[in-house]
């Protein structure tokens, strides 16, 4: 998912709409906003685009100076309209909206607990747990009682939070999903990438701490923390998918750490070819790392048909198949009698690569070696990225050469988990750590609750 917040502009919710935007490509199945006019919370959601959704937006209806966005991808709750955020709760003493990006992990159980003292949920997201845990027993939605309703959750998570007259903003102590602030003017702007910022022509002040809480209201910004500071364990897979490559994550861009994986990648598995492709879009940064690192020429070998979204509609696995047809196409003209080099950023379920080998094949491509930007996934991920069971990794279930064979490819070959390390991170301090562990199995958080390494500031 992706979040976005302003506070102190009189274009609020326009801004927000702008931002999530940007953000779009974090999230395809719902978008909405919560603005505030200093009084009362107002929203506009739905399921859908963000074009769609805000095509009918009234936006002198939703006047005011402070406003959240989010941009929805379920990994967690069912679809549908209920699930899409910011979620908005109103009660005699105030109201507040929320928007959430990761994954609680100990939702399950604290929604049982909640329920038992007479919770009774709207949804079935994990992120109606912490509004439920702030107001808890009356409470207000304050730096203590979000402090405190934080420190019972447990997995990633990035939150912005809107009441009348103030917006919180919270990141999960190691820090595994991306949020930066930064400053359009005298507004504050809160975003999960940075190319949000880009869009609005904000400027990008910093990122927000792993266990840090932030107020932001007309009398500024106030910094607190809920967790001690543990090292940082950024996502790895932001980086090698689901970021925009013009975004910066932890001081690092995005687009210049793909390159670096493709030329790790081809210093551990180079293979005698004639040219390299990219899987358009993701794959491309890679693919001229590669390229680079090599001296093999690369090549435009597949193209995008910009007008299929990712949200295309896939109601059958036959037109599922069609679907694939009608978004890559191989250039004929470039493929055949070749011997290629086929990057792509990384294998989930291995559908996309042997479908492209196919199509590379059929094209008149005289050989398909496969080569993966990333290691490969045998774990599921628990903090909001959606591969959540083992059952649907590919490289959970089969060993290389069995992939390599139900891809159709001629050879195959992943990173290594430390090329991906020396690709991303560019020093081990405090501030650089990733979460691998879909690949390594290393999970830096566990539902216990207890980080498995602990540097305390
Ligand atoms: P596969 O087809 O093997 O299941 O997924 C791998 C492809 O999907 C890659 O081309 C990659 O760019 C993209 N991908 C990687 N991770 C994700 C994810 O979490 N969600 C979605 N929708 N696509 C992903
Ligand atoms: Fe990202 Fe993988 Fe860690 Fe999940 S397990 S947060 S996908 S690096
Ligand atoms: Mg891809």
């Amino acid at each position: 998912c992706g979040i976005f917040g302003i506070w102190g502009h009189d274009k609020a919710a326009e801004l927000t709409y702008y931002g999530l935007h940007a953000l779009q490509h974090r999230g395809q199945e719902g978008a909405g906003v919560v603005v505030s006019d200093g009084d009362k919370l107002k929203v506009h959601k739905d399921v859908g685009l963000v074009n769609d959704v805000f095509k009918d937006a009234d936006f002198n209806r939703l006047s005011g100076q402070a406003a959240i966005g989010h941009v929805r991808y379920g990994t967690q709750g069912e679809g549908g309209s209920d699930n899409v955020q910011p979620l908005l709760f109103r009660s005699q003493n105030g109201s507040m909206a929320l928007a959430h990006n990761g994954n609680i992990m100990n939702a399950y159980k604290l929604r049982g607990e909640l329920e038992a003292e007479g919770s009774i949920f709207q949804t079935t997201s994990d992120t109606e747990v912490l509004a439920h845990l702030i107001r808890k027993n009356g409470r207000e939605t304050n730096e203590l009682s979000i402090s405190e309703a934080l420190q019972q959750v447990v997995g990633a998570y990035a939150y912005v939070i809107l009441k009348e007259d103030k917006m919180y903003v919270a990141l999960d102590p190691r820090g595994i999903r991306p949020l930066s602030i930064g400053r359009l003017g005298s507004a504050y702007v809160v975003a999960s990438e940075t190319c949000a910022f880009d869009l609005i022509g904000a400027t990008f002040e910093r990122e927000v701490l792993p266990g840090e809480l932030i107020t932001i209201s007309d009398e500024g910004m106030e910094f607190t923390r809920f967790a001690l500071r543990e090292q940082r364990k950024m996502c790895a897979m932001e980086y090698v998918y689901l970021s925009r490559p013009d975004s910066n994550l932890n001081h690092v861009n995005v687009h210049a750490s793909r390159k670096r994986m493709g030329m790790e990648l081809a210093k551990e598995a180079a293979v005698e070819a004639d040219c390299v492709i990219g899987v358009p879009d993701s794959s491309i940064s890679s693919a001229i790392g590669y390229a680079e690192e090599t001296g093999l020429p690369y090549e435009m070998g597949i193209i995008k048909n910009r007008y299929v979204g990712r949200t295309f509609i896939q109601p059958s696995q036959e037109l599922r198949e069609q679907g694939v047809k009608m978004k890559l196409s191989p250039v004929r003209g470039i493929v055949e009698g070749q011997r290629i080099v086929l990057i792509d950023d990384s294998i989930v379920r291995g559908t996309t690569s042997k479908r492209i080998v196919r199509m590379l094949k059929e094209a008149g491509a005289k050989e398909v070696h496969v080569r993966i930007a990333s290691p490969s996934i045998e774990n599921p991920c628990y903090y909001g990225i959606d591969m959540s069971t083992r059952e649907e990794l590919i490289a959970a279930n089969n060993s290389l050469e069995e992939i390599c064979e139900i891809i159709g490819a001629d050879s195959i070959a992943y990173l290594s988990a430390d090329g991906l390390e020396r690709a991303i991170v560019k020093d081990k301090t405090i501030h650089q750590g990733i979460c691998n562990a879909c690949f390594t199995g290393k999970y830096p958080v566990t539902e216990e609750g207890r980080a498995t390494i602990s540097y305390v500031k």
